[in-house]
């Protein structure tokens, strides 16, 4: 009361310095908590750039910025899972995926195969009902053929004989008429030549024909077919005069079959080789025969040209010939088929690699003969 001006003074230091105290107290409690705030914050940065490894950092203070601490570490563990969850369903899902996509590739190539047969039974089905109808408009044709080139032929033969009567009484005579009716008959005995070959021709073509239509009559023999080969071997010789012949011929059982029609097959084949190779610089014809799967098969390859590939599809076609007008009637091949058929064989054309044509004939041992079967019909060894 003596010094109210320095009582006053002291009181307003007193204030400052608490002032001062407080206000120092106040930022150190502001610096302990703004830490980690801000490391909180940067740790949810760096989490929601996908740093989910390290943990959150919660120290051990059980205040409110721990707890904080503490609910993050838990979204961060959470969200670490549910991400792993997500990732593992993913790659499972893949795996399903790739699974799922083999086994569609799988389905479609069955398919696609599928398909490929189907589309190969229907071009047979279509294939065998043409060649249905057309062999019973052959068979009429062959018929209604038959009997007038018959005629033809069978009168052929009394006129030639009578012309050559003819020609001899002519050449008896020396006057200049005898001469010019002489000269006359003989251009007539040479137009007679022309149609008698024109006829025979027509009679082959016919005979080839009603071979091809005829379904009578089981073929009932036991064929050697070895044997057979010899056989036509020896009938085309003149056909094969300078070609290599080279027979590889195994122990065969015999085949049930028609001798005469196997025999044509033979021929056929032979012929074609012949005439394939004709002016190729090495000729040679090669006969293999063998059990092969409780088959008979007969391969005759030669060192011609071969087939064309555009063509190999067609050359069992009725009447598909490349030969020259005259020389071929596209029959042979697509008779001999029908015969191995009807024997319940086959006849193919076999891929060669080494050039050359090469046909095998696969007909059924005797004691399995089954006409018109398909399939292997004994699987035991060659005997
Ligand atoms: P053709 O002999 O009367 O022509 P084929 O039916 O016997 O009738 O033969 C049909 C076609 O098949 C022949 O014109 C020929 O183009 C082909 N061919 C047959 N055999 C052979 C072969 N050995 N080499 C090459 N082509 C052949």
């Amino acid at each position: 009361a003596n010094l109210p001006g320095s009582g006053v003074s002291v009181l307003a230091v007193f204030f400052l310095v608490l002032f001062l105290l407080c206000a120092g107290i106040v930022v150190l409690i502001a610096a302990d908590l703004s830490a980690p705030l801000r490391d909180l914050e940067r740790r949810a940065g760096e989490m929601a750039r996908g740093d989910l490894q390290r943990p959150v950092v919660t120290g051990a203070e059980a205040d409110e910025v721990g707890r904080l601490a503490f609910a993050m570490d838990a979204m961060r563990r959470s969200l670490k899972e549910q991400i792993s969850t997500v990732e593992e369903l993913n790659v499972s899902l893949e795996e399903k995926v790739s699974e799922r996509t083999s086994a569609l590739a799988l389905a479609n190539a069955d398919l696609r195969e599928a398909l490929g047969s189907l589309t190969r039974a229907q071009d047979q089905l279509v294939r065998s009902e043409k060649l249905a109808s057309m062999g019973q408009l052959v068979a009429g044709v062959a018929h209604e053929l038959n009997n007038p080139i018959n005629a033809v032929g069978n009168t052929l033969e009394p006129l030639e004989r009578i012309l050559d009567s003819l020609v001899r009484q002519c050449a008896t005579r020396s006057s200049a008429d005898g001469e010019a009716a002489t000269a006359i008959l003989e251009d007539v005995q040479a137009m007679l030549r022309v149609i008698r070959n024109g006829t025979s021709r027509i009679q082959r073509i016919v005979t080839s024909l009603s071979s091809y239509v005829r379904t009578d009559g089981e073929p009932t023999e036991n064929v050697d077919l070895n044997r057979l080969v010899d056989e036509t071997l020896e009938i085309a010789g003149h056909m094969l005069a300078d070609v290599l012949v080279k027979k590889d011929l195994s122990r065969l059982p015999p085949v049930k079959g028609d001798p005469s029609q196997l025999g044509q097959i033979l021929m056929n084949l032979m012929a074609n080789a012949a005439q394939a190779m004709a002016g190729a610089p090495e000729r040679l014809l090669r006969v293999v025969s063998r059990v092969e799967e409780g088959w008979i098969d007969l391969i005759v390859s030669d060192s011609g040209p071969g087939v064309p590939e555009g063509q190999r599809s067609r050359i069992f076609d009725p009447f598909y010939t490349t030969k020259p007008v005259g020389q071929g009637t596209g029959l042979g091949l697509s008779i001999s088929q029908e015969i191995a058929a009807r024997h319940g064989g086959s006849l193919e054309l076999l891929d060669s690699p080494e050039g050359g044509a090469s046909f095998r004939l696969r007909l059924p041992r005797a004691e399995a003969a089954r006409p018109n079967s398909h399939g292997p019909a004994v699987t035991d060894a060659p005997r």
